[in-house]
């Protein structure tokens, strides 16, 4: 018998990964994975938290008080070195609007825009959280440094990824294939990490 475990997100494309990902940790069908399409009622929950380790325990704690079901939530976003962090938890809006990529990336660009190449250091960063429905808490973290370019390369992946090359790579994130970066990426990092939580915690 499979466990059930809810990733709380709407991005089916998160869903895929992380299914991606516990079948190959765990072995195939060990672990439904259901998201919040599943929920149709299911409220917006606000990010209310300055951290992203924070936001995904928001989030986590909301789904499986909601559900009775083992969740998983992760939220993540690009950390530049000479912003402090930022945009940080306020990547998705950094502009202004919720979700405007293009907006976030040419901001972050103008902000560093007299930055010689050794102060362009950034990394992204995701917190994922695994909360049971017995009150169990962990939280993980996986990281991605590397530096910002002053144009955008590349149509693939999403957000500041046209913009951000990782330590270690001559392309950019948006220039990889989808299990190119996640071979590399904060959420696979962080995925992969939790899916080995998830191996202990959940009986299947
Ligand atoms: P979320 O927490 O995964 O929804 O990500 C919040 C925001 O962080 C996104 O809207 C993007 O701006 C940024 N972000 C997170 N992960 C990535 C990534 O893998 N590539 C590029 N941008 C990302």
């Amino acid at each position: 018998m499979s466990a059930r475990l809810l990733l709380a997100t709407a991005n089916k494309k998160k869903l895929v990964e992380l299914q991606r990902i516990l079948d190959a940790a765990l072995g195939v069908a060990q672990i439904e994975l259901v998201g919040l399409g599943d929920f149709p009622n299911y409220p917006d929950v606000p990010e209310t938290g300055l951290t992203f380790g924070e936001n995904a325990l928001i989030k986590a704690r909301e789904g499986a008080k909601r559900t009775g079901l083992a969740t998983v939530a992760d939220d993540s976003g690009l950390a530049v070195n000479a912003l402090n962090g930022m945009p940080g938890v306020f990547s998705a809006r950094w502009s202004g609007g919720h979700g405007d990529d293009q907006a976030n990336l040419d901001l972050v660009l103008a902000q560093v825009s007299d930055l010689p190449d050794e102060h362009r250091g950034a990394a992204f960063v995701c917190a994922a959280a695994l909360v049971l429905p017995n009150g169990r808490e962990h939280l993980v973290e996986g990281r991605q440094t590397g530096r910002l370019l002053r144009s955008g390369r590349g149509d693939g992946g999403f957000g500041y990824d046209p913009i951000f090359v990782g330590d270690g790579q001559d392309r950019t994130n948006a220039e990889l294939s989808a299990s190119e970066k996640d071979a590399i990426s904060h959420r696979g990092k962080a995925f992969r990490e939790l899916s080995k939580v998830i191996a202990k915690e959940l009986p299947r």
